[in-house]
């Protein structure tokens, strides 16, 4: 890279996770695309090396005061980094935040509409923050700007046709004979035998909504008497419910309904702000509306004194446009957002920004888009390019693979058999490359002529109205593979995720959530392997198998069974560190001494499910562990921590947990995302399989190898949000392809 007057970062011996001490020059301020198969090492060497040792410089520039309250990002394994820049990472995290946060406050879009306001806006109020749903001069009083107020369901709480003495009060912490039952079957107010439903009207009053602080003698202690509502409202109604332990939420869900604030409408602000207009609209009325509408409105505003200002705000709307997301709407609560939604949204910030020389990290960021979407996005990046920045992406998608500079493809393989770049160059090399990557580049999977014939009666969704949906009706045929497709916004999940469950419960989503209690979960716990592994070595050492358990005596005492200790610091990503005591090994020498086949149940955390496969004979376990080979998950070791697993890992983990139940209807959303084309050939076989063994499979997915292989199509759309919501086309692939009528059947057929 020596004629580059850009400079490149250098690595060298690069050995995170399976990386085998991997050296290479990565241009600057050009676009460097990642390839290889999952499980090859991308991430460690894009997050796990570069990002990381990014995020350790810019700590280290902290007073020393302010760094111990800051995560140590410890020095990635590695002989040599040099010339990395500020990083900053766009990932597919999703965008968690309370319900304050919507699509306005993270794009700042909001802010910018409240100046807006505030200098247009008949009648004019004044200052910005007037407009604001955050500030208690703008908020809407009833519902302190949340937009939604609660409301009790009272069959949940009560069951009136019982006494007080039968268990009428059906609230948690009111169980016949508790303290807070006392209060209300011994105040003596009540007839503790008397049906709640022959009360007198005062008996009513008093026990549901007395609140004057009335004092009562119970078992000759002097309380303070409460109604059971006031009760309620006030040990869980006035709390946050995403700030409460878990059993409090719980509770609070069941006796609570969030209903749409009546005073403001949902719009969360007062009534001076809800009338104060621009051309006939509120603050509110523009927050509400599609993206790609209003962006039309504001450029549709004439107003010289402050041109720039909204020059500056259309672009940012037109941006989100570009970006595949005009269907959304500011008011959009951002923890409703998929994560690749999120990660275009994080996105827009960054396209607005001036800054130079940063180094953007981006993650897959074309999932979820539709092909025709993708070439928009590819500008985008080309953009932050020629702002002068270096942009850095992990992608499988060739049209995303087609506007690198320069690539890295890792390989050969996953897991121990991958860590290696095997190839570097540029672009056109890559399709000459003797890679799996290169192979693939101009091999694409045919469509398929022989669909499989449905078997018994189709699931049919009448009148679907969720969301977008334009009162439609769809039959999806049983016992074979259907692949849902349309832009992003056009419905799909709408119809697939929210209305087919809705009309048959058994269906099963797998989706990219972590499973609950990740930390101490595991490749091994998740998928139940753990008990029969801990049996096998019990039997060949005629011990105990709790003795191999995480929370028997025989665990490191230091780590509970982790091989790695966590701190948790407020705010702050907890940070990992290896266990002195143990090493890493998790078990007290002892244990470790009991071998199954030469090898510990350490050594055993260890392997990788690949590596595994032949060595469990036992049946139970060697099923499970094909199980995984076929999800394309071999390269994941026993030990690995679900937590560190991607959106996509974690959703073919939960694929791999349920096959094997027979005439299922799996839904998955995005099955391919982090694959590679060739774990796609992959993923492809075993939906086969799964089909003939007379389960119903349904995908909603964009990428085109599978739409070519799937046995029937939905195609939603024209477009998205307002213009998407109708049946485009339900059909066979080839036809879809032949019609040429839809965005889909355009992609398919240009192939
Ligand atoms: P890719 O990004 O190409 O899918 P990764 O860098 O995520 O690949 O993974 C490379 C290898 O490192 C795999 O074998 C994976 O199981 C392993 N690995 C990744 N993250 C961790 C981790 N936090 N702990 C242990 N092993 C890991
Ligand atoms: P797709 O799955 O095709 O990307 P979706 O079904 O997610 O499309 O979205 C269809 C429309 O419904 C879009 O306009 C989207 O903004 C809207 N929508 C989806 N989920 C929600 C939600 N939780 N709240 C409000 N609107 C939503
Ligand atoms: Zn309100
Ligand atoms: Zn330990």
């Amino acid at each position: 890279m020596q004629d580059d007057l850009y400079g490149a970062i250098t690595i060298r011996g690069a050995r995170e996770n399976n990386l085998r001490n991997v050296s290479l020059d990565i241009p600057k301020r050009k676009i460097t695309v990642f390839t290889g198969v999952s499980g090859s090492g991308k991430s460690s060497l894009v997050f796990g090396t570069i990002a990381a040792e990014s995020q350790r410089l810019i700590n280290e520039t902290y007073p020393a005061f302010v760094q111990q309250f800051m995560p140590r990002y410890g020095q990635p394994d590695a002989d040599q980094l040099e010339n990395i820049s500020a990083a900053i990472i766009v990932d597919q995290q999703r965008l968690g935040g309370n319900s304050r946060s919507t699509v306005a406050t993270v794009t700042d879009t909001a802010q910018m509409l409240r100046v807006l306001f505030s200098r247009l806006a008949e009648p004019r109020l004044g200052a910005p923050s007037l407009y604001s749903y955050n500030d208690p001069r703008g908020m809407c009083p009833d519902c302190e700007g949340i937009g939604q107020v609660a409301s009790m369901d009272m069959s949940a709480v009560v069951d009136e046709s019982k006494s007080l003495n039968e268990g009428a009060i059906l609230s948690k912490g009111f169980e016949v004979d508790s303290w807070w039952w006392s209060i209300y079957a011994r105040s003596g107010l009540f007839d503790p035998n008397k049906p709640i439903n022959q009360y007198s009207p005062e008996e009513r009053a008093n026990f549901f909504d007395l609140d004057d602080g009335r004092k009562v003698k119970v078992d000759k202690m002097n309380l303070t008497y409460e109604g059971l509502v006031p009760k309620l409202k006030r040990s869980l109604g006035s709390k946050d419910p995403e700030t409460v332990q878990p059993h409090v939420r719980a509770e609070y869900e069941r006796v609570f309904t969030r209903a749409i604030c009546p005073a403001c409408h949902g719009t969360r602000l007062n009534q001076a702000a809800r009338t104060s207009l621009i051309n006939g609209k509120s603050i509110a009325d523009l927050s509400a509306m599609q993206v790609s509408d209003l962006a039309l409105f504001i450029r549709s505003i004439e107003a010289r004194q402050v041109g720039p200002m909204l020059h500056a705000l259309a672009l940012r709307l037109e941006n989100l446009v570009t970006i595949g997301l005009g269907y959304l709407s500011l008011d959009r609560e951002s923890s409703t957002l998929s994560g690749g939604e999120s990660q275009r949204v994080k996105m827009v910030r960054h396209l607005g920004s001036s800054l130079t020389d940063i180094t953007y990290v981006f993650d897959e960021p074309s999932v979820g888009l539709h092909p025709h979407d993708v070439g928009r996005l590819a500008g985008l990046m080309q953009q932050l390019r020629d702002k002068g920045n270096t942009v850095l992406i992990v992608e499988h998608k060739p049209d995303m693979i087609a506007i690198a500079d320069h690539v890295v493809d890792m390989g050969p393989f996953a897991g121990s058999k991958g860590g290696v770049v095997v190839y570097q160059g540029d672009y056109k090399g890559l399709l000459a490359a003797d890679t799996l990557t290169g192979k693939h580049m101009t091999r694409h999977q045919p469509i398929k002529d022989k669909v499989r014939q449905p078997k018994g009666e189709a699931l049919r969704i009448e009148h679907a109205r969720v969301n977008n949906l334009k009162d439609i009706s769809v039959s999806i045929p049983r016992g074979v593979l259907t692949a849902v497709t349309g832009v992003a916004g056009s419905g799909k999940s709408s119809l697939i995720q929210t209305c087919l469950p809705s009309a048959y419960p058994d269906t099963i989503i797998i989706d990219q959530n972590l499973a609950r209690g990740s930390r101490r979960s595991n490749t091994a716990t998740y998928t139940g392997i753990l008990d029969n592994v801990r049996k096998a070595f019990a039997k060949a050492n005629d011990v105990e198998a709790s003795l191999f358990s995480a929370n028997s005596k025989g665990a490191c005492p230091d780590c509970n069974g982790l091989g790695v200790i966590y701190t948790d610091l407020a705010h702050l990503d907890p940070t990992v560190t290896t266990c002195e005591t143990c090493e890493g090994k998790r078990f007290l020498p002892e244990v470790l001494e009991h071998t199954l086949r030469g090898k510990s149940i350490s050594d055993v955390y260890e392997m990788s499910i690949e590596e595994a496969a032949p060595f469990f004979t036992e049946p139970a376990i060697a099923k499970i562990l094909g199980g995984l080979v076929d999800v394309g998950l071999g390269y994941l070791t026993l030990g690995q921590p679900l937590s560190t697993l991607s959106g996509g890992e974690r959703q073919r983990l939960k694929l791999a947990a349920e096959l094997g139940k027979k005439g299922n209807i799996y839904v998955l959303d995005e099955p391919t995302t982090g694959l590679h084309m060739n774990d796609v050939d992959t993923l492809i076989g075993l939906f086969d399989r799964l089909v003939d063994a007379g389960s119903t499979v349904i995908v909603i997915e964009h990428n085109l190898d599978v739409v070519s292989r799937a046995d029937w199509v939905i195609d939603l759309g024209p477009g998205a949000g307002n213009e998407g919501g109708t049946v485009q086309f339900e059909g066979l692939p080839a036809d879809l392809a032949k019609a040429n009528t839809t965005l889909t059947g355009q992609h398919l057929a240009a192939r």
